[in-house]
């Protein structure tokens, strides 16, 4: 039995605010338009002149070569790992990571590679805790082939890597010759809230991804990018896993139009967060750790108030909220203004006491 998100119980009020997750984002009106207006052909054979417009874009804002335009940022990941790893050979990533966690099993069922977790505080790791995981080139010992890392990191918090604690990870990996992949499903955060250009931050990865679903408002889309070589191999794997579309131009009209207009106002976002985290820190009982970008994790154990128990009560008070790991994240995003912060947080108190 696979269970579902929790639903609204019977008789709740439509959710008013959304903080369950930033991938719940409608399509603006205008972004509606773009889609409306954009110029399609066959995905598949080439020629879709809005998606081939999206791949350049990203190409040119990544610093890489080439990029190719997928439904969903787990399947960049699959198709990541397929064309840099063959079955066997393992990658390095941190123990909260999303392909541990939360792609189905896909690595077991799909790459055949095996995922070596590796520890740290806010889903992030150091290159001393990376080294001390280098196995020696024996034959009975799995062989290292890719390291990967969030930007940001979801289940960490929705950290940022500094800067200078991604080169030296990288540093490792150049120096083992292992390959190096950047799940960036939240990278704009990250730029935006560091300052830091995309090429820059991505420059020392053979292969990053952007998921244009995750607070930049698209209704479906990622975009995978590394050399020419390396997106020809991922091209192979699309097809062969029917990730190739047709008149996808309608779907990269909207991640153009996010590009264009929902980059810069992430900084709103990780405001509200901040300002979110502030009301939550004086709710008695409520511990709530200190948001780099649009995400917001916090612990009510010392309420005694079970999470879905206040999820429950949430729902019916028009509020969402997720559990990951027993702690309580809300998002913010496009879809969540400054003034619902303080409404959110007089329903959290709220909820709690009841
Ligand atoms: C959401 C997410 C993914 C997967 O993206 P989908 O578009 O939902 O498939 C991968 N990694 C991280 C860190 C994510 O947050």
């Amino acid at each position: 039995m696979v269970h579902a998100p929790p639903r609204p119980p019977a008789g709740s009020p439509p959710v008013r605010i959304n903080l369950y997750s930033d991938t719940q984002t409608r399509p603006t009106p205008a972004m509606k338009e773009a889609m409306m207006r954009a110029e399609v052909g066959d995905e598949q054979h080439g020629d879709d002149p809005t998606v081939h417009a999206l791949c350049d874009r990203m190409a040119s804002l990544m610093g890489k070569e080439a990029a190719m335009f997928l439904p969903s940022g787990t399947m960049c990941n699959v198709i990541a790992i397929l064309a840099h790893c063959r079955k066997g050979e393992e990658v390095l990533a941190h123990e909260t990571s999303h392909i541990l966690h939360s792609e189905g099993g896909a690595h077991a069922a799909l790459t055949g590679v095996q995922i070596m977790p590796l520890r740290g505080p806010r889903g992030m790791f150091t290159a001393e805790a990376l080294r001390a995981a280098i196995r020696p080139r024996t034959r009975y010992a799995p062989p290292q082939r890719l390291l990967e890392v969030e930007q940001t990191a979801n289940i960490g918090g929705g950290a940022v890597w500094p800067r200078a604690q991604l080169e030296e990870v990288v540093a490792v990996a150049r120096e083992q010759g292992w390959a190096t992949h950047m799940d960036g499903a939240r990278l704009m955060n990250a730029c935006v809230a560091t300052g830091i250009a995309p090429a820059e931050m991505v420059a020392g990865f053979d292969s990053v991804w952007l998921d244009f679903t995750k607070g930049l408002g698209a209704p479906l889309g990622a975009v995978l990018c590394g050399s020419r070589e390396f997106i020809g191999e991922a091209w192979r794997w699309k097809q062969r896993l029917g990730g190739a579309m047709r008149q996808a131009g309608i779907c990269a009209a909207a991640c153009l139009y996010a590009l264009d207009h929902h980059v810069e106002r992430l900084a709103e976002d990780h405001a509200n967060a901040k300002a979110l985290a502030r009301g939550l820190a004086e709710i008695e009982g409520v511990a709530v750790e200190e948001p780099e970008t649009n995400l917001v994790f916090f612990d009510i154990a010392a309420t005694g108030v079970p999470v879905a128990t206040l999820q429950q009560r949430l729902l019916a008070r028009g509020v969402a909220v997720s559990a990951l790991g027993g702690r309580v994240r809300a998002c913010t995003h496009l879809d969540v203004t400054a003034a619902m912060i303080p409404e959110a947080v007089a329903a959290i108190r709220d909820a709690l006491a009841a």
